[in-house]
């Protein structure tokens, strides 16, 4: 390797840490902006037919005889949502939103 290869190595290396670190306020920034917007979706109706085809409800006590005791949206690994709102994101159902006290078929215990 030539020295002129090496600082030309050299600089794309330091072009590049720059850039990765120019970016991370802008990825954190759109993380934000990710969790705001799932505050502005649509609420999942209980009659939207995926609804219907997952059991879900926006009170998970409607469906004792289905689901886990103490499984609900806001300690289910899809949902999407800040813990302390009351409406939020869901995998299972893009776009909506879902109840924090609600819960579906495709329930998932968080791992924490
Ligand atoms: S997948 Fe989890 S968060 Fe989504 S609706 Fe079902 S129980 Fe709620």
């Amino acid at each position: 390797m030539t020295n002129d290869n090496f600082r030309n190595d050299r600089r794309r290396l330091l072009r590049g840490a720059l850039l990765g670190v120019a970016a991370a306020p802008l990825a954190t920034l759109s993380m934000r902006g990710s969790n705001a917007m799932a505050q502005d979706m649509p609420k999942l109706a209980e009659d939207n037919p995926q609804a219907i085809a997952l059991n879900y409800v926006h009170d998970a006590a409607d469906k004792d005889d289905m689901r886990t005791e103490g499984a609900i949206c806001g300690n289910c690994r899809l949902y999407l949502g800040e813990r302390d709102a009351e409406w939020g994101g869901c995998t299972a159902f893009p776009g909506k939103a879902v109840n924090i006290n609600g819960w579906c078929s495709a329930w998932v215990a968080t791992s924490s």
